[in-house]
């Protein structure tokens, strides 16, 4: 038994996740990983509203009734480029697939679900009140869907919202995340010979390069804590002789907080409306995605830290070790010694536990921050909404990160499965604090509304856009 917590429960959870991980699939389009979250859910007894948010594979389970109302939440989305197959330290893609669990989210969803089990049982052994919610929630790699939900006031009612990650470490999530909007900039121009006839020609590829060059002089005049990176996601054509009529670049524009971010984002704007006056072309500006920045919850990370020490971290057997020293092989260790998380209260520990062990086998001290961490999570619109805090289980060897073949080749083993369980222990005895503690949840609801200042959650993707996916 790989979590003595989860007996009555533990080979169905353990299958769920190896069957999400079997069929990787992209943002909103999680159809069969979502089918089989609702299924087991409704045969657990959860009642079950799908297609929330306007979503295809969006869903939220409910268990209980009254207040406080917790709610738990679960991914399950793929990544493309991450096809491998599973036990194999070394790339070996599956053919015909073109997707892989490079993050992790098959563990991710079953491990929220088996956080919200243990905790309706730990309520009926204690006949303790409250709603459990469990929010599968589709496309966090690329679609924004827990910004979805948010905007639909899915979360408006939460006392709190627990949820995790798969990870290298065991850790309480600290600090905040960043803002960020994606857009399209389409220019249009008029093609022409580039040699017999450039004078009748108008390039939307010149205006593309001008708005880049512009956005790079930009950033002398940004807060060093803002991000802006694009990529040509269409240079209009490979052929040099034809004035380029159609260019579109892919942005991406990142700040601390969210007025903040959209301010640097009208910034980028008009750099493009300056570009396409200089070429005499035609500018649209198409909007992908909004994430807000995430906002720590101190209150919710203490609790979640008691339950952490109380539920420990998984113990793994000599063959699992054995097993994680083939991954751990695969980079260098000083490779892995330079990545780890900056939060650690004691990085002298951390990098003797990288250099001798095959893997993270310590509850690894946080210190509590603000300080927001480069990168953007849909996490952080919930965290808007509810006061919302994130635990980190190790589910992997060291010697690779997230969105990385190693993490795929171990995802149905049975460290990644030790990892998801102890998540789910780990969420649901934070939920029981949580109920057994009212004033907690006044408290973090207190300390969100502090950092918030007064200043109202509005998703940063215009109500007119939908959920929506681009190949
Ligand atoms: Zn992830």
């Amino acid at each position: 038994m790989l979590n003595p917590a989860f007996e009555k429960y533990e080979n169905d959870l353990i299958q769920l996740a190896r069957t999400v991980w079997a069929h990787p699939e992209p943002g909103f389009r999680e159809v069969e990983s979502s089918r089989a979250h609702i299924d087991f859910l409704r045969k657990a007894g959860f009642e079950i509203e799908e297609n929330v948010a306007g979503t295809r594979t969006g869903y939220v389970a409910m268990w209980g009734s009254g207040s406080p109302v917790l709610a738990f939440l679960g991914e399950f989305d793929a990544l493309y480029g991450l096809e491998q197959q599973a036990d194999v330290a070394e790339p070996a893609p599956i053919p015909g697939q073109n997707m892989g669990q490079g993050c992790g989210h098959h563990l991710l969803g079953v491990g929220a679900i088996a956080g919200a089990l243990l905790l309706r049982d730990f309520m009926q052994e204690r006949g303790l009140g409250g709603t459990i919610r469990v929010y599968g929630c589709p496309a966090e790699e690329s679609g924004s869907g827990k910004a979805y939900m948010a905007r639909d006031g899915l979360f408006a009612d939460c006392d709190a919202a627990l949820t995790w990650h798969p990870s290298n470490f065991n850790m309480v999530s600290t600090g905040s995340s960043q803002s960020c909007i994606q857009c399209y900039f389409r220019f249009t121009g008029i093609p022409a010979h580039a040699a017999g006839a450039p004078h009748l020609g108008r390039s939307a590829l010149d205006a593309v390069e001008l708005m880049n060059v512009g956005v790079n002089y930009l950033r002398e005049h940004m807060e060093d804590s803002d991000r802006v990176h694009y990529a040509i996601s269409n240079p209009g054509g490979a052929s040099p002789n034809v004035v380029q009529a159609f260019a579109e670049s892919r942005y991406l524009v990142r700040s601390t907080t969210n007025p903040k971010c959209q301010k640097l984002y009208e910034r980028v704007k008009r750099i493009a409306e300056g570009a396409a006056l200089m070429t005499e072309t035609r500018l649209e500006v198409v909007f992908d995605e909004g994430l807000s920045n995430t906002v720590p919850n101190f209150v919710l990370e203490g609790v979640l830290d008691q339950a952490f020490r109380e539920a420990g971290v998984p113990v793994y057997t000599a063959d699992e070790r054995a097993y994680a020293a083939r991954f751990k092989a695969t980079t260098p260790v000083e490779d892995q010694l330079s990545d780890l998380p900056r939060a650690a209260l004691d990085t002298g520990k951390l990098s003797q536990n990288v250099r001798e062990s095959e893997l993270c086998d310590y509850y690894v001290e946080t210190m509590r921050s603000d300080v927001c961490e480069m990168g953007s999570t849909d996490v952080g619109d919930v965290s808007w909404v509810t006061p919302t805090c994130t635990a980190n289980l190790n589910c992997y060897a060291y010697g690779a990160g997230s969105h990385s073949w190693q993490w795929v080749a171990q995802g149905k083993s049975d460290i990644a499965m030790k990892g998801m369980l102890k998540a789910g222990e780990v969420l649901a005895l934070t939920g029981l604090k949580l109920l057994e503690s009212p004033e907690l949840l006044s408290q973090a609801r207190q300390e969100l509304e502090r950092r918030l200042g007064g200043e109202p959650y509005r998703c940063l993707i215009p109500d007119e856009i939908a959920p929506h996916y681009y190949d």
